[in-house]
């Protein structure tokens, strides 16, 4: 490809989806995986079926599950450089079981397993320099561990002071918020970034009781994507706000289609599509991802994005 290079860091995992609803992952059930997922994977794997020359630092057991993710991420396009298979621990995981009312739970193997072994520091600074990183995105995933978050914080912020564009999604997942540290470094990196991307829920917690055109004038970044799921997503990029609905679908899964979105829409905006033209693909992209089980499953490329906008 010789799209923009698109960088992202943090956590690779499987994932695991219970077959039935409101056990919370306490009772006994079939679950399916493992399917290969952590947020910014399927960021980067989307970004690479956009047309990124896409890196990833993350790390991986020496295990199957290990083989699931490595096998999906370079086979889609992510450039192996950054990715390390780490013998020692097991590759890291997430058990997510969906209740009625439309809310997850969430039961996370990462800090303790082979996901917190991504390359950190000067490796990955210098890695994602070499490869002429010009976008660098973080999802709030990766925030929620102390030790991970410095070692996150540290890369964006020598990446920035290099010139690099950095993104954010918040990406707000309870269970993995341990200390109050999360919540300021979140602000710290939207403050740096050039693309910021939350969820409504994210944004109803870093700007509550505030309207969208009021916290995103209150930012400096050029592009600000609100994901509304159900209800679409809107796209302020140079002072123009447009918003769309969300496609019709059946949704099979949910999980994912915020990474998924975050993939294509900023890939897009990086190779200089006009802002309403990204976003139309970014919910399309949205609603092919809650249309498969596992959460990247639905990720696709950027042509079959394109025939389902034509096929609407
Ligand atoms: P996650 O964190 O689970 O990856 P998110 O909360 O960050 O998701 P969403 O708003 O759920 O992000 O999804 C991103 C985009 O995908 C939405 O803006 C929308 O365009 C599309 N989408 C999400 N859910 C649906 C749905 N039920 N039907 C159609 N499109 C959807
Ligand atoms: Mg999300």
């Amino acid at each position: 490809p010789s799209g923009p290079v698109i960088g992202s860091l943090g956590e690779l995992l499987v994932e695991f989806v219970c077959e039935q609803k409101d056990g919370r992952n306490l009772v006994p059930a079939a679950y399916r995986g493992p399917f290969p997922s952590g947020a910014p994977g399927i960021f980067i794997d989307q970004a690479a079926r956009c047309g990124a020359r896409a890196v990833f630092a993350g790390a991986v057991g020496t295990d199957a599950f290990g083989t699931v993710i490595f096998d999906r991420l370079v086979g889609d396009g992510v450039s192996a450089s950054l990715i390390r298979r780490v013998a020692g621990v097991p590759t890291g995981s997430a058990h997510v079981s969906y209740n009625s009312d439309g809310s997850r739970d969430f039961v996370f193997n990462m800090a303790h397993s082979a996901a917190a072994h991504f390359p950190k520091g000067d490796e990955a600074v210098r890695g994602f320099l070499s490869a002429g990183c010009q976008v660098l995105h973080v999802s709030g995933s990766a925030l929620g561990d102390p030790a991970m978050r410095a070692a996150v914080f540290d890369v964006c912020t020598a990446l920035h002071g290099a010139g690099v564009s950095l993104s954010i999604d918040p990406n707000i997942r309870t269970e993995l918020v341990s200390d109050a540290g999360y919540l300021q470094t979140v602000r710290a990196l939207i403050a740096l970034s050039d693309y910021v991307l939350p969820s409504d829920a994210d944004a109803a917690l870093l700007w509550p009781d505030t309207t969208f055109a009021d916290w995103s004038a209150s930012l400096s970044a050029r592009h600000i994507a609100l994901k509304r799921g159900d209800k679409g997503a809107v796209l302020k990029s140079g002072g123009t706000i447009t918003g769309l609905p969300a496609a019709r679908v059946t949704v099979i899964d949910p999980t994912g289609a915020g990474d998924c979105f975050c993939g294509t829409v900023v890939t897009l905006l990086a190779a200089g599509m006009a802002a309403p033209d990204a976003l139309a693909r970014g919910v399309a992209a949205g609603a092919l991802a809650v249309s498969a089980l596992g959460p990247m499953e639905g990720n696709a490329t950027l042509s079959t994005i394109e025939a389902a906008l034509a096929g609407a």
